[in-house]
């Protein structure tokens, strides 16, 4: 919808592989339902399901096709826990708290993992590991204590500090070391968002695709409006991201919509070469960096920096500067897709999670949107039914507005970006 039409969806690697999905009709008619749900991608689906499993009639309304927004068309990492790290979280909220949101977050690896398990989705997931690689020598001192907050006083031995001739055996570029996260990994995404669908739609859940929605009304139950229709419900769920545009201003105005673009390779000549463990992998770059190997032994590589709204003309090109320069041994090697997408991100990079009344939202997941979209969506569910505890743990982080609201978060967005793009630099 809107900027998200120009990133080039159809010529993405995951459209051309995407498994059979019958398309649904478009809204036609007033309907009724007990849970009205603004947006297909994971959280919103992951919601429809686990409310439908709970016994609710749902409507889900997607303004374009299902999976094509930031769900079916992102890197495919999957990468335990959130956007801030242990220790940072242990500083802004102590201990105790930190636990219990990290608790949660690493528990939306297992969910996803298990929903692909129960419905059987054919999704190429790899349970293989997430690397994040060291870009500087001196982010070895925060991740050494990083990994050790985590083993600790978070109870998450899973991440091993790596020396940079650890890292060297992960991937054949050069970092000063990283932190392996064994519990990572990487899958199809766009696969997976429509298994999801899939098994939406079989626990008796109603799609209607080209559907967007213009209005939204709380007053005596929810009613959303669209061009051809409307649909009456107790309660709705808004998981737009950040294709919610103007639909909630108050809601939305604490996200930014970033721009962020994706290339896959023809089939490398020695994947195993590059990525002997096929771990999915991210830099400690703030423009990060992150690629791993597709199940045709491709890379899929995303990154890169812009200032300016409109796409570049050649994403292919755009990435390929970015993909060379990580990995020299790659130069000339063929683009055969390239894509962007829009990444929601908060002021304070962890996710935007509340209700306004019987209006449940989620979403600025900030790059992490993988696997806490689906835990997210299940929250949502939680809390319509009265069982409140962990939403209103991601709900306390209520992270605050951009100022100037939808208006200036552009703008302020461009000089923030080219601040940090600037310190990655030197
Ligand atoms: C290029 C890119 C790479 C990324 N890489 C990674 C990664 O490797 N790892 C990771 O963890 N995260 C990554 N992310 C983030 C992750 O993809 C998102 O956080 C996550 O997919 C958000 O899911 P969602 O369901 O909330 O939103 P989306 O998947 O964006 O779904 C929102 C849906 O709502 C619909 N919608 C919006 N407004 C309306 C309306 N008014 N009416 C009807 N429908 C509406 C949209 O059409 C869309 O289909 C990446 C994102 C991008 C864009």
């Amino acid at each position: 919808m809107g900027f998200n039409d120009t990133l080039a969806m159809t010529s993405s690697y995951y459209a051309a592989t995407a498994n059979a999905w019958q398309d649904r009709p478009t809204l036609a008619g007033d309907h009724r339902a007990d849970l009205v749900v603004v947006g297909a991608g994971c959280t919103g689906l992951s919601a429809a399901l686990h409310a439908a499993r709970a016994g609710l009639s749902v409507i889900i309304l997607e303004g374009g096709r299902v999976g094509w927004g930031a769900s079916g068309r992102n890197g495919g990492q999957m990468i335990p826990g959130l956007r801030k790290g242990a220790v940072e979280l242990v500083r802004a909220f102590g201990v105790e708290r930190a636990r219990a949101l990290l608790d949660l977050a690493f528990e939306a690896r297992d969910l996803v993992t298990g929903l692909i398990d129960e419905y059987g989705i054919a999704c190429d997931l790899k349970t293989t590991g997430h690397l994040l690689g060291a870009a500087r020598d001196k982010d070895l001192r925060w991740m050494a204590a990083e990994a050790e907050c985590l083993a600790t006083a978070m109870n998450y031995p899973h991440v091993d500090l790596l020396s940079a001739a650890d890292a060297r055996a992960q991937v054949a570029t050069a970092y000063s070391g990283g932190l392996l996260d064994h519990r990572g990994g990487h899958m199809h995404p766009l696969n997976y968002t429509l298994g999801l669908a899939r098994a939406a739609l079989a626990a008796g859940v109603t799609i209607f695709e080209h559907s967007p929605v213009s209005g939204l009304s709380a007053a005596g139950g929810v009613r959303v409006q669209c061009a051809s229709g409307s649909v009456r419900a107790r309660h709705a769920v808004l998981a737009g991201d950040a294709l919610l545009e103007g639909l909630a201003p108050r809601v939305n105005s604490r996200i930014m919509p970033v721009a962020n673009y994706v290339a896959a390779t023809r089939p490398l000549k020695d994947p195993v070469g590059l990525i002997p463990h096929d771990v999915a992998v991210s830099d400690s770059r703030f423009v990060v960096n992150y690629y791993r190997l597709s199940a045709d032994g491709r890379l899929i590589f995303g990154g890169g920096e812009r200032y300016t709204p409109d796409p570049p003309r050649d994403m292919a090109a755009f990435v390929r500067g970015h993909m060379e320069a990580v990995f020299p041994q790659l130069r000339g090697v063929p683009i055969a897709h390239a894509w962007g997408g829009l990444v929601s991100v908060t002021r304070t990079r962890l996710p935007h999670v509340g209700r306004q009344g019987e209006v449940l939202f989620a979403h600025g997941y900030s790059g992490l949107g993988v696997i806490l979209s689906t835990l997210a969506g299940k929250l949502l569910v939680e809390a319509l039914q009265g069982q409140t505890r962990r939403f209103d743990l991601f709900a306390s982080l209520e992270p605050p507005p951009f100022p100037g609201g939808v208006a200036l978060r552009g703008p302020l967005h461009v000089l923030g970006m080219l601040w940090y793009a600037l310190r990655d630099r030197l």
